[in-house]
């Protein structure tokens, strides 16, 4: 049976982490900031931005959150983000996606400094990801790579397969684990014959976004597996069918008529060596990640050693 990788003791280590920088911070009168700019009112995306503001409050870190209405046009967003980039208490600058449709995202993106890309998506700082340049770096996969060292799994020299390309995860997760010496293969939904490199992997990433895609067979024997995937499940089969051992997920969904699971079959922990579970593997690191990014951000815009 694999190893459980516990993503929110390993999201606490990095919130203590976190913390202890922010006091020190505080002793030479610096306090890191972070605006969240959530543009309309998407229910999902008001608690994803309620969340990190909660994760601010509790390590010391200044928030401030600005939600412009969902009529907003793509000049008056980037007026705000000029006024952002331009202010001395804000160091981080997070802009809460999807945005409304007719707002142009990418012009959006382009437009925060990269000293306060605390996301990692402007093209500055991927440049600098793949150019092994200090900069500021996206979350999750950042996360993916706690995860990774803190549990001691080897990564240099190892096989790395990561199913899913975009930019926000599969991406830069594959430059991640290349500047961290694995030999890297990026699958996506023009692959042929997807098994033939999982089968393959020492350590898999499924970021794709379909319910329990990789199966147990699909696995290496002792691979560790990372499974980024976060799909609600609402058929009830399907939870008897991928969950028939685990009778707290089956009263989960009886109570709720839904329940999360990874882009990875439950049973795969039968093959894995170690293995992330969903929820509770990935997703708190994210939150953890930017605030580690905020104070990174703090920190160089400053001229100050990163930790
Ligand atoms: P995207 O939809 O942007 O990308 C999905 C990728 O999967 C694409 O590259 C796509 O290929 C590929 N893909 C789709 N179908 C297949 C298939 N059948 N076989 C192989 N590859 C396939 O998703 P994201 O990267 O944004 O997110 C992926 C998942 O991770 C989602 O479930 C999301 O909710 C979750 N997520 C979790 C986070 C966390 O904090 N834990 C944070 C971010 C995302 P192609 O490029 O060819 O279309």
């Amino acid at each position: 049976m694999a190893t459980i990788l516990d993503g929110n003791s390993i999201a606490s280590q990095i919130k203590d982490e976190v913390a202890a920088q922010v006091k020190e911070l505080a002793s030479q009168n610096i306090r890191p900031g972070l605006a969240a700019l959530l543009v309309g009112e998407d229910p999902a995306s008001e608690i994803y931005v309620r969340n990190k503001v909660r994760a601010c409050e509790q390590l010391g870190v200044f928030s401030e959150k600005i939600s412009p209405p969902a009529s907003s046009t793509t000049e008056q967003v980037l007026a705000i983000i000029d006024g952002l980039n331009q202010r001395e208490d804000i160091d981080g600058i997070l802009v809460q996606l999807p945005l409304p449709p007719h707002v142009d995202s990418k012009r959006v993106l382009l437009a925060v400094c990269p000293e306060k890309d605390v996301d990692g998506f402007h093209p500055v700082n991927v440049g600098n990801l793949s150019t092994q340049r200090p900069g500021l770096t996206p979350c999750t996969p950042s996360g993916i790579m706690e995860i990774l060292r803190r549990s001691g799994i080897e990564i240099s020299g190892r096989a790395a397969v990561v199913l899913g390309r975009s930019d926000i995860v599969g991406k830069p997760i594959a430059m991640m684990l290349m500047n961290a010496n694995a030999t890297v293969t990026v699958c996506h939904s023009r692959t042929v014959d997807l098994p033939a490199y999982t089968s393959s992997a020492d350590i898999l990433v499924a970021a794709i976004g379909k319910a329990a895609i990789v199966k147990p067979e699909m696995i290496k024997p002792g691979a560790a597996v990372i499974d980024v995937g976060i799909n609600r499940l609402m058929d009830k089969n399907k939870v008897q069918e991928y969950f028939r051992d685990d009778p707290k997920r089956q009263e989960e969904f009886a109570a709720k008529g839904s329940t999360l699971i990874g882009d990875v079959h439950p049973r795969a922990v039968e093959v894995a060596g170690a293995i992330t579970p969903v929820p509770g593997g990935v997703g708190p690191l994210t939150i953890a990640m930017l605030m580690a990014n905020t104070v990174k951000a703090a920190r160089l815009r400053r001229g100050l050693a990163v930790q």
